[in-house]
């Protein structure tokens, strides 16, 4: 980025309404997942001069549109820059959690190289759902045919590719309580909010495996909390969490007990203790070859904006 743009300042700050000021002087700010573009936010960038918003992401329910709008922000992002890297961090969760993976590694570490409570299960032969058939997802459907699933989706707007391949879309109510695994791949918005809510959660089968690569906005937390602790959905693999914000991308262990509790959250507590549950600190995208697509991607996205040029990866409100 340096190299593309010498005036350039990397903070490290997460961006906020607190640390929003620091934008004051700069036309571009180049934000990623953790920083939180919210009203208030965009309200003092505009105030501060800004101009364009460029995501290194390809989600941007972080950003409040109609604020940016308002403040007259242009909002740009990097769509599908790498969709293999997530499609196959969803199956490397999944392989973690049907074959026990981490509880085996941490037996074999501590000395211990039995085999009670490691039976696993196949993924070839299971009914696995992908939710969202974008760029991950038609990716992560590909593989799970690969692996012998048979292969259900959901989307707004079904791909006639996988289509051909034998996958069959159907409303979310008809295809949830077929799936042994299910992976969410669809973006979070209004529509998407809390889609795995109580409700569709109860309609699940019981010991199913639930990946979201996604957002975690995707899933009613409390509700998914209570699935699992009761065994009715069997594992969860999750790399992404509604209130990860503050927590990810942060050294915890560095702060004092009483700022931990501070900002303790007890829903997040909840599932990291469960045996059954995987939590990764939104890295499903971090690969080499998607580092050097966003850094390309975002270096295009500010040049055209520079240069007045139409903008490619533009978020409209
Ligand atoms: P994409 O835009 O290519 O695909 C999203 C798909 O979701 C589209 O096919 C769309 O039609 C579908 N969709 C939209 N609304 C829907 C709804 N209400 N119900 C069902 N389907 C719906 O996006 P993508 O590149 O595949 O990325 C998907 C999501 O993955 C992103 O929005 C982002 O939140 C997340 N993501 C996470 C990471 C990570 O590191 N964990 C990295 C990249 C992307």
């Amino acid at each position: 980025m340096r190299a593309a743009f010498p005036d350039s300042n990397f903070l490290e700050a997460q961006l906020d309404p607190d640390t929003a000021v620091l934008a004051k002087g700069y036309d571009v700010v180049c934000t990623f997942v953790n920083d939180s573009c919210n009203a208030e936010t965009i309200r003092i960038l505009g105030k501060s001069g800004v101009k364009l918003l460029a995501l290194r992401c390809a989600g941007y329910d972080s950003v409040d549109l109609e604020a940016a709008a308002e403040a007259g922000i242009k909002v740009v992002r990097v769509p599908r820059y790498s969709p293999e890297s997530v499609a196959e961090y969803a199956v490397a969760l999944l392989l973690a959690l049907n074959r026990h993976m981490c509880h085996t590694f941490n037996r074999v570490r501590d000395g211990n190289y039995t085999l009670s409570g490691l039976i696993g299960f196949e993924i070839h032969g299971k009914t696995a759902g992908v939710v969202g058939t974008g760029g991950i997802g038609k990716a992560l459907a590909r593989i799970l045919l690969g692996f012998g699933c048979k292969v259900l989706a959901h989307d707004i707007y079904p791909d006639k590719e996988l289509q051909s391949l034998g996958v069959t879309y159907l409303p979310l109510e008809e295809m949830l309580p077929q799936c042994d695994i299910i992976s969410l791949h669809c973006p979070l918005n209004k529509a998407t909010h809390h889609m795995m809510n109580k409700e569709r959660i109860a309609l699940l089968k019981r010991g199913v495996t639930i990946i979201n690569t996604s957002r975690g906005g995707l899933v009613e937390t409390d509700a998914m909390v209570d699935a699992l602790e009761s065994g009715h959905v069997g594992h969860l693999g999750m790399d992404c969490y509604e209130g990860e914000g503050q927590l990810f991308y942060h050294d915890w262990t560095s702060m004092s007990t009483p700022t931990r509790l501070k900002a303790w959250d007890s829903h997040f507590q909840r599932l990291r203790n469960l045996p059954n549950v995987i939590i990764t600190p939104h890295t499903a995208f971090l690969t080499e070859e998607a580092l050097h697509n966003i850094a390309a991607t975002t270096i295009n996205n500010i040049r055209e904006w520079a240069d007045g040029k139409p903008l490619t990866n533009q978020v409209l409100h």
